[in-house]
């Protein structure tokens, strides 16, 4: 199953495995079945500390295996098989099974152990799914910790079936108990918060009551992205007091697959970069409080910035780097069948329209990178565009042109996202040359229109562009003295990840400069 390498790299991981780990196999009469037998005997050359027992009889999802320590203990399960981006998460899975510590800190690894309650979660999962084997790596984590808890991570492919029943159409999809428990890109801190939350239903209060008694801050980054991080770094060292409080750390750079100007790093991929600007702001005395979103700044003799959570935040400046976020189409139906059909990541979940119709909204770049990776997957694209012309890069026009299974409507609006109630079964959309209104017939609804600034929670508080971006001078300061604001949320043009590191360290070392004038003032 393992080609040479791959079977190197095993053994290579597998040595430091110094505990027994025993796995159960579900097999069925199935090709897949087959592989995963033959990926079994692999594992179990790559190392004498692992057994392979077979179980025939037990109700459950085949081919599957489970993952465990002799005796139980373990609750991982693989259902499929776990290649492609998930062969990570089995490679971990079974060095946690066996002892090997997780890289997270000891507050995470007691937090985990102190659930006390009998969970039990299943992942769906796409194989090419860039977001997926971090919920499974961060579930099987948990599973392995802590004994109340099992996984089970779900290959869609495999139980299509499964997949229609339950109206799954977008990955990764975690299941509690049999419903939804979340979907989309989820860090092991949001879930974990999400599930302290569910078993102890004080938790939030007191985390907000903590967040309120902080003393105030001499900056507070609200925005955990480039611009945040660099902000945060740069302020760090001029040894003030720093705070950072986002809703996920990385923000975009979290949805991107492969980075390529990122300059001096000739390839990466956005969920390390991620890790990068977590480790590096780590790297200094700065207070980092995630999960928590903004929703108003009061300015005063310090500004005040609420939190959804009810925790209120005291600090001399204050730096927006909230960012953007994927620009909706605010058409009906659209939050309704968001996940059953209407999705705004192809790499995502593409796979799990295999053989159907989709559409893609939009006729810029990623617009038409979309309806090109889609069209070797399913069955059909209908690229809709408002615009009279495709605004893409001249060379992906050309390629859209020469795919068979491509339809391209322009000067198309939207109107509609239709559905039966569980998904979406079409769209509807206006030739705006004619008036007419036409019904396009399928299954997913790709949304590749932008995006919109995160600047709610600073309306009326500062001057917003009509766009809705806060508006900046030279040195990043908005409207108001002590408020600055970097990265995407900002006018500043030509959204990327260097622009936003240093409009984010630009940010930082302007709100050092006020802080000085306004001391130096204050005496
Ligand atoms: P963001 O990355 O958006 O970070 C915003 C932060 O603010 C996040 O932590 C978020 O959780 C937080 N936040 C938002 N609202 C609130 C609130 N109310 N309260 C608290 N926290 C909040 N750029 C490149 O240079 N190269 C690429 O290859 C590239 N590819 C991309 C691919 C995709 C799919 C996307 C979406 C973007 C890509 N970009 C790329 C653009 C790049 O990711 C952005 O320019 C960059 O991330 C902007 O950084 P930022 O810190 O300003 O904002």
């Amino acid at each position: 199953m393992l080609d040479a390498d791959t079977k190197a790299q095993l053994k290579s991981y597998l040595e430091r495995v110094s505990q027994p780990i025993e796995i159960t196999a579900f097999p069925d009469d199935s090709e897949t079945s087959r592989n995963m037998m033959s990926l079994l005997g692999d594992i179990t050359e790559a190392s004498h500390l692992v057994s392979v027992l077979q179980n025939t009889e037990a109700p459950g999802r085949r081919p599957s295996f489970s993952v465990n320590r002799p005796g139980g203990g373990v609750g991982i399960r693989f259902s499929g098989l776990p290649m492609g981006h998930e062969f990570t998460s089995l490679v971990l899975a079974l060095l946690q099974t066996a002892g090997y510590p997780p890289k997270v800190s000891p507050e995470i690894v007691q937090q985990i152990q102190a659930i006390n309650a009998d969970l039990h979660f299943e992942t769906f999962v796409s194989l090419t799914c860039h977001n997926c084997p971090d919920v499974v790596q961060a579930m099987n984590m948990m599973a392995a910790l802590n004994p109340r808890i099992t996984h089970e991570m779900v290959e869609g492919g495999q139980f299509q079936s499964e997949v229609e029943e339950r109206q799954i159409m977008g990955v990764p999809t975690v299941l509690l108990g049999g419903e939804v428990f979340g979907s989309g890109r989820m860090e092991l801190d949001e879930i974990l918060a999400k599930i302290v939350a569910l078993v102890d239903t004080g938790a939030a209060e007191r985390t907000a009551a903590e967040l309120s008694a902080k003393e105030p801050f001499d900056m507070l980054v609200v925005g955990g992205g480039p611009a945040g991080a660099a902000a945060a770094i740069y302020a760090a060292r001029k040894g003030i007091r720093t705070g950072i409080v986002a809703e996920r750390f990385g923000g975009q750079v979290l949805d991107t697959l492969a980075i390529e100007n990122f300059v001096s790093v000739s390839a990466t991929e956005g969920a390390r970069l991620a890790r990068g600007l977590e480790e590096h702001v780590r790297v200094y005395d700065v207070d980092i409080m995630t999960l928590q979103r903004a929703v108003s700044v009061k300015p005063g003799e310090l500004f005040e910035v609420a939190l959804e959570s009810g925790a209120v935040l005291k600090a001399k400046s204050v730096i927006a780097a909230t960012g953007a976020r994927w620009r909706n189409m605010n058409v009906p139906g659209e939050a309704e069948y968001k996940t059953k059909g209407v999705a705004y990541c192809p790499h995502c979940d593409g796979p799990l329209f295999k053989g159907k119709r989709v559409a893609v909204i939009g006729g810029g770049n990623s617009g038409i990178e979309a309806a090109i990776d889609l069209a070797g997957i399913v069955e059909h694209v209908t690229v809709l565009e408002f615009d009279t012309k495709l605004r893409a890069d001249a060379v992906l026009i050309a390629k859209l042109n020469s795919l068979p299974n491509v339809t391209v409507h322009l000067n198309a609006k939207t109107t509609e996202v239709v559905g039966d109630g569980q998904k979406v079964t079409g769209l509807t959309y206006e030739d705006r040359a004619t008036g007419e209104v036409h019904r396009v017939n399928l299954e997913g609804i790709f949304v590749q229109i932008g995006l919109v600034p995160n600047t709610d929670w600073l309306k009326g508080a500062i001057e917003l562009s009509p766009r809705g971006e806060v508006i900046v001078d030279v040195k990043g300061e908005t409207s108001v003295p002590g408020i600055f604001g970097a990265g995407d949320v900002t006018t500043v043009p030509y959204k990327q990840i260097v622009i936003a590191m240093g409009e984010g360290a630009k940010a930082s070392l302007g709100a050092f400069d006020h802080l000085i004038r306004s001391s130096v003032k204050a005496a």
